[in-house]
Parts: C-alpha cells; structure tokens; sequence
C-alpha cells in the first residue's frame, strides 16, 4: 500500500483536526489532574483534556493557585475579578468592561476576547451591531454591506444562581483558552467572534454562597447527608434573579444597560441542575410574537451541540422537554426580547466543589419542567431527544461539569465560527422584521391616555419600556383614532420600532396558545393589568402617524392647588401615598373616611389631611402626588394615621418571597423590622409591634411554622471575618427547627392583645390551619386545577374598608398568587373584603384551568380576633415587582391598621350574589 503517502496524508489531517498541535508548550501537570479528577473517560472531551502553557500569559492557576475544576476550590468574586484583569493585560486579545456595581457594592464585569485585531476595533463592530439593531433608513443594499463587515457578539452569562456554582469557574478556563490555544479551530473563532462573559451573574451571591460553601458544605460526603443552602444569596430575591421581569435588582439592570449597549446577538445563560447537560431549543407552548427565526436557530445550535458531544462519546447530553419559550422574564431573555437569540444549558452540577456519588432517575428531573418528558422524565431512559442517556449510578466531580459546559460551550463557538454572518444576519432579520410587522400588523400601537387619575403609575410602567429600549412618545396634539379620541399628552407606543414586539409581548393580554400544556414559569405579565393603569390597545393604523414627541424619562410633578393652613392629598391610589407619610413621619396625618369635595377638586376617601408647609409641598410635588390647600379640613369622619410598629416575618428556609415584599417596602421607604424565629421565641410581641407581616412563603402552613428540618447540629449563619458575607439580614445561631408550636401561641397571644397579623398568599393558610381564626377554612384547589400565575378578576365587597382607599373600581385585577382557597362560616361573611369572580370570565389574562373552583373565593378576609385583627390575603400584593396596583392594599393595610372598621356595623355592603 502506499503507506508513505498514507501517512502524510493522516499527519495533515491530524493537523488540522486535533486541538493539541505540539507546536504549543501545554501544561503536563493540568492534563494529569484534570485526567485524575474526570470519574470517567467518556466524561471528558479532546477540547479540554489539555491547556496551553504560554509564557506571559496567566492560566486560572498561575493567579488563583489552582486548576478550574480543582476539588473543593470555589472562588470569590474579587479573585474571578483579578483573574480577568490580569489576562487582559497580559493579552492584546482580551478586553475587560466594568459595568456597575452591586446592591452589595461588588463589581460587574465583563470579558471580551476576540483576536487583536478585532479587540483593537471594538467600537467599530459594536458600532455595525448597533446599526443592525435598528436598521431603521437602512436599505438591503447597505445592510448586506454592514453585515459583511460584522462579527457577532456572543455574550455568556453564568452564576446568576448561587448554587450553581460551575459556570463562573469554567468561564475563567474558557477566557484563557480562548485566548492563548493555537489551533485552526481557535484561530476561527476568534476572528469570526467577539466572545464577551460576565465575571458573575449575580456576584453578591456569588461570594455568600462561597462563604457559606466554606463554611458548611465542604465537609459534604454524599448526597444523603445534604445541607441546606444559604438563607439568602442576593439581597433580596435569591433564585428570582431570573424572573426579575420588571429588572428591579441593581445587578440586573446592570446587565440590561450593557446588553442594550452591545447588542450582543446571542446571550448564553449557564446554568445547573439537569443531568448531565442540557442544550435549550425553545420547546412549545412558544410565545408567537417572536420572530420565527429565532425557533429555527434555536434547535440548530442544540442539535450541533449534541451532535458534536454525541461525538465524542459524551453520554446525558440532551434537549427540549425541559424549559419552553412562553414567559419573557428570565434573564437571558433581554436577547430574544430584543431580536437577538437566547441560549441555556443546565449542567449537571453538586451545589458546591465536593465529588459526590449521585442517583440519577426520575427525582433528578426536578424544576417545574413543561411539557412530555419535563416532570418526573427518566433521565437514564433513551429518547429522540436523548438519545445516548447517562449512567443511573455515578459519581461526579466539578471537573466532569467544567469538561462537559466547556466542550459544550466551544461546539456553540464552533458554530457561531462557522457561520458568523448567518448570525448576524438572522439578527438584522429579526430586528428589521420587528420593525416591519409594527406596519403590517395590529395592534399598531398602545396608548396610556393622559389624565389618568394616578399619573405615578403610568410613570412606572412607561419607565419600565423605556429601560428596555422601547420608544414611547407623548402625543403633541388630540388623538382621533377608531378606538376614540385622547388629550394631547397621551404617551403612545408605536409598534413600528425594533423593539415594537417586545412592547406587544409585555402589554398585551396573555391567550395562552395551548390550555393542555404546562408552562415552566408565569403565563402572564400583562404590565396595564399589573399595574392597574389605563392601557388600550390601537388597532387603527393611522396612529403610526401620529406627531410625538419622545419621552426619555417620565416624571410626574405633583401639584398643590389653592391656598390655606390645610393640605388634603388626594388619594388617587398613588403607592407614593404611603412613601409622604413616611418621609414625614413626625407630622401629624389624618385620612378622611368617606368622599368630600375641596372646591371643584373630589377628595376619595383615605385622602390625606396635613398641615400645610414647606417641606409637604416639596416632598408632593417631587412624589407626584394632587394635593389641595383650603382653610378648613372638610367636615367628614377622619382618623389619625399613625405608622404602625412594623414586623416582617422570615423563615431562614424560605426567604425569596420575602425578599420581594422587603424590596417593595424599601422602595416605597417603609420601615419594618425584618424577624425571624429567634425574636418570635423571645415572646411578647405585643409590646414590640402593632403589626406583624408575614409574606408567602414556605408553601404551606407546616412549612412556615417547622422550617427547616433539623439536622442533629446547629446550621449557623452567623457573620465572621473569615465568612464575611454571611449574618446578612439577619444572623442566626441555628437556622433549622422553625418557630415551632409555640411559635404561633406567641402570634396567637401577640392578635388577642391587640395586634393585626397580615398574612399574604400561602402564608394564609397559617392563621387559618393552626386556629388563630378559629372560623376560617384553608383548602387547596383539585389536581384538576392549573394556574401558573395568571390575572384573574376580583370583586370589591366592602369598598368602605380602608385597605381600598384610593380603589375606585369594584372590580379590581390580580394576580393569582397559588395561596389557599378560604372559605368563612356564614355568620362571618361579612369580613370577606374582595372575592374572586371565577370562571373562565374570570380570567383576564394567561392561563387557569379548572377555574369555577376559585368562585366566590375569598380574596381578602380582615377578621377580628381577641383585641385585634387578621388580614389575610388570598392573593400576594407584592409579587415580583409586577403587582403595583395590588400594591396600595398591603400599604393601606399597614397605615390604616388601628382604623379597621367592624364588621357586620351597618356600614358594610351586602356580597353581590353569585357572578356565574
Ligand atoms: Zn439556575
């Protein structure tokens, strides 16, 4: 045979196939450990069973002191940081951004590596992705020419959740391969990508989880003898950092203003939970409005994926069955939302650094997957989907999860290398497209017409479009279109922008595409529901002609009318209402009890009565409050309002949803104490608070009351110089056992001498399942009953109550929050303030199956008990920073809490009867 010829030929090929030329000196030490850490050959791949050594330039090791992947080496913030910084000034291919700070203070930053040249012309390609995002006066001609010269941003993002605790790792490895590796295939991807990374998605949790991974889990053997983790990781919203809709937390704005900065046209979010690795491809139900392009790209890069790990034997890599693409509120979606292309893995992982022995079955399916093979799938089973499964029994190491994201990761960059202009083309496609159908298809517009009785709301959510790069203009002159006329001043948003169908995703009314399938997180967000604001939607083309003017920010100016020592704050039903009363916490305020007028001006009931001065006018004006001066207060039944001794109660297993509620009063400047089991056992509550909130949390009432199990030991979370990070909110010798029986006689002793117990969502069924309201009844709905957090309606039965102050409507939206179904003895109906309307004209937006069972249920109950109250919400008046018209319920609740009228006094309102 021609055996000599044979030889060059495979010499050449092995050339150009392997990604270990000897040319490059490697690091023998790193291949031997890595090889020694991976539990099994098939779980390690020929991208990164080697590292370059390059002389010059730090590896992870030459800064850190050890390998990615090391056993029980997790690494903190300010070291992933001093990492980067010192590739990029050791390489010309390596770029490091600062992008803010944390609610902690922590850095954001992020990587970019592409080759020198590239690196050197940034701003140039980010100029070209800029103008493809808006291609807006662009002609074909001019964007083939821009897309000929782009290069594709592709953006990771990894460690938003805490416990995830590869990726920010991995992504470390990665940025140094990136950089140093000579080989054909790195050579592409650097020319034909600027690859960018977050240092840490979420870096406040990053180092509490490290702390307390140090602290407790690193003695971790198996999966049997399992930890909890920290109480908390953020500041506020632990594992919701990914359902921040709304961008409320710091670090997530941070990265929306770089993403809108960049452009990047795919955003990769890494993370963990799914044997071995799961490749997203966007499964059904699918949000239609999105381009459909983006359906095609995603299954394309899975399906590569898999093909090339398939490839080299990896087994457990797989797609769809997992998350679908119907709820724009995870993070990565800030890249679909704005025509670039979302992607996500989740990657098996150990919650720490340890190497553990793990089970894997149908319990490993966790999550709340959607759809076939989601819940309870068998992850060693075979399926078109999965078609080589893993192992049941195996043992897994940080080093198999680095192996299997970055040989996952480098297939993604393969392809992106492959085909760059395919990708920005797609991504000029989807924005032009976007652009497009705001012209062709209806509704071409939503209008929030002016004049709305509480402007601060409407502030609100026109704020939230425009911190998402959504145009909104301020019409110049009348709006005459075929849905009516509008004041001049009316904010419109046109559909004819490139972020026109993110505006119709987010202010449209959810029609979930398919009833019979589940979905993995909400199903609808309807943001003029959310925040009870006037939104309408045009279908009339020619408001695309409409003279605006655009509107950058929207500040609303509070006014004072007239003159007098008296000042009445009308309540229109502002959140800012309870924000005056605070800011001026030493003056006296009273709140008017029914409805008066101040010349031509109404006064709602709840309207506040101050004594006129300087620093009130300052502060309504800057709240965008209405408020009238006159010379006497109006002769109509009035109370004091007298901000309440405020607890917030947490568990330390369950603290998330608190975290939301803790977010909203901080923003409005309610003060509260926040408590836990440690000061419900010092007993005496009484004399400390006159009101005690305890938001949804633990899932049920046990849940609440028992906690954490515990686990033989006391679990600390207790602050140190060595663990720095944990005792943050609250510090506890032993966070397991919960408040226990005795607990809730303290509630119970703490309502009968007087106090009011507000319980939101499942924290209601606390009162009712352990008898602090002996005649009030929780239940849960049938396994038929189905709804992921949809808008249902509400109707108002006691409009007199003060927690409706400001509420004019007698029926009101709100959101299902999945709190319990109460039911009261007939001689108590009239403590039922608000009651669910049911049925499917109940629903007003997304998805509930079965919903005839929520009928006539109670929504709010304000129950006397002994000497005080219970208010129990059915609902959850502060989710997610979504609910702000629900809002003033809680607030009016907390303010208004000595002035609960009796039931049953007169003043009450029969319950309408049935509505279906
Ligand atoms: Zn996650």
């Amino acid at each position: 045979m021609k055996t000599v010829r044979l030889i060059g030929l495979s010499l050449l090929a092995l050339a150009a196939a392997t990604q270990t030329p000897k040319s490059q000196p490697q690091d023998e030490e790193f291949g031997r450990l890595v090889k020694e850490w991976t539990t099994r050959a098939e779980f390690m791949s020929p991208l990164v069973d080697h590292l370059p050594k390059v002389p010059g330039v730090p590896s992870p090791k030459d800064v850190l002191g050890y390998y990615i992947g090391a056993p029980k080496k997790l690494t903190h913030v300010a070291d992933i940081n001093r990492y980067y910084r010192a590739l990029a000034s050791a390489s010309p291919r390596v770029k490091v951004f600062a992008a803010g700070t944390t609610d902690e203070g922590r850095e954001c930053l992020v990587t970019a590596i592409a080759d020198e040249d590239t690196i050197r012309n940034l701003d140039l390609y980010k100029g070209y992705l800029a103008r493809l995002a808006d291609p807006r006066g662009l002609n074909e001609a001019d964007a083939r020419t821009i897309i000929a010269q782009a290069k594709p941003i592709y953006l990771f993002t990894g460690g938003l959740h805490s416990s995830e605790t590869g990726p920010p790792e991995m992504l470390m490895e990665l940025a140094y391969r990136l950089a140093v590796e000579d080989s054909p295939l790195f050579d592409q991807i650097r020319k034909n990508v600027i690859v960018m990374m977050v240092n840490v998605a979420d870096p406040d949790g990053r180092d509490r989880y490290v702390d307390w991974y140090n602290r407790h889990l690193i003695v971790q053997e198996n999966e049997q003898d399992r930890i909890p983790g920290p109480p908390y990781w953020g500041k506020y919203i632990f594992h919701d950092n990914n359902r921040d809709i709304n961008y409320s937390q710091q670090t997530m704005r941070n990265w929306l203003a770089f993403y809108l900065q960049w452009h990047p046209p795919i955003m990769h979010d890494l993370h963990e939970s799914q044997p071995l690795l799961y490749t997203f491809s966007g499964q059904a139900p699918q949000n239609p409005t999105l381009d459909p392009i983006l359906y095609a790209e995603l299954p394309w890069f899975a399906e590569f994926e898999m093909t090339k790990m398939i490839g080299y034997g990896m087994p457990g890599v797989w797609t769809h069955a997992f998350v679908d693409m119907w709820s724009p509120g995870y993070l990565g979606f800030m890249s679909s939302n704005h025509n670039g292309m979302l992607r996500m893995y989740e990657t098996f992982g150990n919650a720490g650094a340890n190497t553990m022995k793990r089970t894997l079955g149908g319990a490993e399916a966790g999550g709340r997957g959607a759809g076939a093979g989601g819940r309870g799938d068998n992850m060693t089973q075979r399926e078109w989907y999965r078609p080589l499964p893993p192992p049941r029994d195996l043992v897994w190491s940080m080093r198999n999860n680095t192996n299997y994201m970055e040989t996952a990761v480098l297939s993604a960059l393969e392809l992106t290398s492959k085909f760059p202009q395919t990708v920005v083309q797609d991504f000029y496609e989807k924005s032009r497209n976007s652009v497009k159908a705001g012209e062709t298809e209806a509704p071409f517009a939503y209008i929030l017409p002016a004049g709305q009785a509480d402007m601060t709301r409407v502030a609100f959510l026109v704020n939230l479009l425009r911190l998402q790069g959504i145009e909104v203009g301020r019409a110049t002159a009348e709006v005459k279109v075929k849905e009516g006329s509008f004041p001049a001043g009316s904010l419109i948003v046109k559909r004819n922008q490139p972020y026109g169908r993110l505006a119709k995703i987010l202010l449209e009314k959810q029609n979930y595409p398919d009833p019979s399938l589940n979905t993995y997180d909400d199903s609808a967000w309807t943001m003029g529901l959310m925040s009870q604001a006037d939104v309408r939607e045009i279908g009339d083309k020619s408001v695309l002609d409409v003279k605006t003017q655009p509107v950058d920010k929207l500040e609303i100016q509070g006014t004072v009318k007239g003159d007098g020592p008296v000042v009445a704050v009308v309540d229109n039903g502002s959140n800012n209402l309870a924000t005056l009363r605070y800011r001026l916490k030493d003056v006296k305020f009273d709140a008017i009890e029914k409805a008066a007028k101040a010349g031509d001006s109404d006064l709602p009931a709840g309207s506040f009565l101050v004594e006129n001065s300087p620093r009130l006018r300052t502060e309504i004006e800057k709240l965008g409050l209405q408020a009238v001066a006159m010379a006497q207060a109006p002769a109509v039944p009035k109370h004091a309002v007298t901000p309440p001794r405020l607890a917030m109660f947490s568990t330390w297993g369950s603290t998330q949803d608190v975290g939301w509620v803790r977010y909203g009063l901080d923003h409005f400047e309610v003060p509260y104490d926040l408590i836990y089991k440690e000061r419900i056992a010092k007993g005496n509550l009484r004399a400390d608070y006159d009101v005690i909130l305890i938001p949804s949390q633990g899932g049920s009432a046990k849940g609440i009351v028992f906690d954490i199990a515990p686990r033989g030991k006391p679990i600390s979370y207790v602050r140190s110089p060595e663990y720095p990070s944990l005792g943050m909110y609250g510090e506890s010798d032993d966070i397991t056992g919960g408040m226990g029986i005795a607990g809730v006689a303290e509630l119970d002793k703490f309502v009968n001498q007087g106090g009011v117990l507000i319980t939101l969502g499942v924290a209601s069924f606390l009162p009712a399942d352990f008898g602090i309201t002996r005649s009030v009844d929780a239940s849960r709905p049938t396994p038929q009953f189905y709804a992921p957090g949809p808008i249902v309606e509400a109707q108002v039965l006691r409009p007199e109550h003060p927690i409706f102050y400001g509420y004019s409507q007698t029926t009101l939206p709100v959101r299902w929050a999945g709190g319990p179904l109460l039911r009261v003895g007939t001689e108590d109906r009239r403590t039922v303030l608000m009651q669910f309307t049911g049925g499917e004209k109940g629903v007003l937006s997304g998805l509930m199956r079965s919903p005839t069972e929520i009928h006539n249920r109670p929504a709010v109950i304000d129950i006397p008990e002994g000497a005080g109250h219970v208010v129990l919400f059915a609902t959850n008046p502060c989710y997610r920073w979504q609910n702000l018209g629900e809002f003033n319920m809680l607030a009016n609740a907390i303010l208004h809490y000595n002035a609960y009228p009796k039931p049953g006094n007169g003043k009450t309102q029969p319950a309408p009867t049935a509505a279906q």
